[in-house]
């Protein structure tokens, strides 16, 4: 009778909800299958017992682009994948340190801080 009825638009805000989820754990299991249980930044392995730690990073950032053939994956650790965004969210919200370049450290301000004071004597 009514057009608007909210516990049908519930139910699709649901479905859509659910499938997304789905399709995230597909493309985990895919990725998973098809590349070693390695971190790709740290190196670090996993096996069963840890590989909930292992996550699937999105090479372009855009969780949509799943190519079958893993093209746009990457595993890394939680910490790497952290790592990952952090800095992104750094360059996208123009940060501008300039040619922080690759810095693989978890705190590349630190470290550029100590680089900075390079002239300590040598103990
Ligand atoms: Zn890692
Ligand atoms: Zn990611």
């Amino acid at each position: 009778m009514s057009a608007g009825d909210p516990s049908r638009l519930d139910r699709i805000v649901a479905e859509a909800r659910l499938s997304a989820q789905r399709r995230e754990r597909g493309y985990r299991e895919q990725a998973l299958k098809i590349y070693p249980w390695i971190c790709g930044r740290c190196a670090r392995e996993f096996t069963r017992a840890n590989v909930r730690e292992l996550t699937v990073h999105h090479r372009d950032h855009d969780h949509d682009n799943n190519p079958p053939d893993g093209s746009n994956w990457e595993l890394l650790c939680v910490y790497c994948h952290d790592n990952e965004h952090q800095r992104r969210l750094e360059a996208s919200a123009g940060a501008g340190s300039p040619s922080a370049g690759r810095v693989s450290t978890y705190a590349p301000f630190a470290d550029l801080k100590e680089r900075m004071a390079k002239k300590r004597p040598p103990k």
